[in-house]
């Protein structure tokens, strides 16, 4: 074991040391990281921290400090692993100079101020480069994408568009050591269950020998690789492709997709479906209808008076499929009937800006995926301090909007159609500054 010396880590100096590190780093193009989530459901593939819960209420981002010192934790974690089977040597090896990480408390305690339009994130996410990038790539893995395809029943655009939207077709993986990262997570404790769960995931990985210590790069929440899977994922759906032995979603292309594939298909992925299509709503539609639990036959929507944009064509045998109507932007931008792929998109990345980038990247491919409607762009997004006091002004109005954590989670949106309702708005469910302004009226 590394030695103990000095070991002691002061939470607050260090926070103030680093703080610089925390000016966000805007990405050219967006990531699953990047997306901002509308709804929250199940566990993701990766560990994005748009998904992870809020601080609880009255604790400041700085007071908190580990009750031990990072050592005497290492040595009790030790214990645990040795008796889930993990290796001495191996542990050893693993954690061999091994020290908390500053920079993903850091990031595991930022909630970004300001969150970026869903029209330029999707601008981004399906920018000429990513399309031009995906489609050399279909055609140079032509070949094992139709084997994945034949053995998962994902097609091969909506993979390679995960493959784009989760690390930039491989460029940007992330460079932090996974045991490092989560180690660090399970050491401050915020969420040390969690930590200590993926960390033995992680363990595990190492001692089935598909990758080097050295080379277990991923985010700064052990998201890995080219998928970006966090360890338990990665046990449970990583796939040795390529048959050398190695599940290797960092350096194998086909082990990457061929994971993506699987995890696909086992979050409810429907061969040959779309992920849905844009709708129009006609005047005086009932705007409550836009809500994730909501579904109906896409029948059944066409009969309440949604239509196909420019009179375009529905997409072939979709008539009986159950969907929900999404409202990204709220009743004044583009409507989309959303099918089960955009369901099992959302169990890789629970976000709904996310699932609708990967479906309109996927069609981009081939020339298509592109809005007709048009985006409200004077309408800019509700800052999260701006989200707290409209969750604050909704509760103190008696539309319960839960904790005001500037979250705009299932509580929220019910609390916003209320308030919408009672002015005699169009019940979208969306926050806008125009609500803000008529709850801040005494
Ligand atoms: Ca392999």
């Amino acid at each position: 074991m590394p030695s103990s010396f000095s070991r002691r880590w002061h939470f607050r100096q260090l926070i103030t040391a680093s703080s610089f590190i925390l000016l966000v780093a805007c990405a050219e193009n967006p990531t699953a990281a990047d997306a901002t989530p509308l709804q929250i459901a199940n566990a993701p593939a990766a560990a994005s921290p748009t998904t992870q819960p809020a601080i609880a209420p009255g604790t400041s981002d700085f007071d908190i400090q580990p009750t031990m010192s990072f050592s005497d934790w290492e040595a009790g974690f030790r214990v645990d692993a040795m008796k889930a089977g993990i290796r001495p040597d191996l542990f050893d090896q693993a954690f061999a100079g091994v020290l908390p990480d500053m920079s993903v408390v850091k990031a595991d305690r930022s909630q970004p101020e300001f969150t970026r339009p869903v029209w330029e994130y999707l601008d981004g996410a399906v920018s000429a480069v990513r399309v031009n990038k995906g489609q050399a790539l279909l055609a140079q893995y032509a070949d094992v994408l139709q084997t994945i395809e034949q053995r998962y029943g994902v097609d091969r655009q909506s993979l390679v568009a995960i493959w784009g939207m989760e690390s930039n077709f491989g460029r940007f993986q992330g460079s932090q050591y996974v045991i490092r990262s989560l180690a660090t997570l399970a050491y401050e404790g915020r969420r040390r269950a969690f930590a200590q769960d993926q960390l033995l995931a992680a363990l595990q990985i190492l001692q089935h020998g598909d990758i080097q210590p050295g080379e277990m790069l991923g985010s700064w929440g052990g998201a890995m690789g080219q998928t970006q899977f966090i360890p338990t994922t990665y046990n449970t759906y990583a796939v040795d492709f390529d048959g050398d032995g190695r599940r290797d979603i960092w350096n194998t292309p086909a082990d990457a997709l061929a994971s993506t594939a699987r995890y696909l298909q086992s979050s409810g992925w429907q061969q040959g479906q779309p992920w849905g299509f844009e709708v129009q709503l006609v005047k005086g539609f009932d705007y409550a209808l836009a809500d994730a639990s909501t579904r109906k036959t896409v029948a059944e929507w066409l009969q309440m008076g949604l239509k196909l944009p420019n009179g375009g064509a529905l997409p072939a045998n979709v008539a009986q499929l159950q969907a929900a109507l999404l409202l990204p932007a709220g009743y004044k931008g583009p409507a989309f009937l959303v099918l089960d792929n955009f369901r099992a998109t959302l169990k890789y990345n629970n976000s709904s800006s996310y699932a609708l980038a990967v479906g309109l990247l996927s069609q981009r491919f081939s020339g298509g995926g592109y809005v007709l409607g048009s985006w409200p762009r004077d309408d800019l997004p509700l800052s999260r301090s701006e989200r707290m006091e409209l969750q604050t002004l909704l509760s103190s109005r008696q539309y319960d909007a839960g904790v005001p954590d500037g979250i705009i989670g299932a509580n929220t949106r019910k609390a916003i159609r209320n308030a919408q309702q009672s002015y005699g708005w169009p019940a979208d469910g969306y926050p806008t500054h125009e609500l803000l302004d008529n709850l801040r009226k005494p």
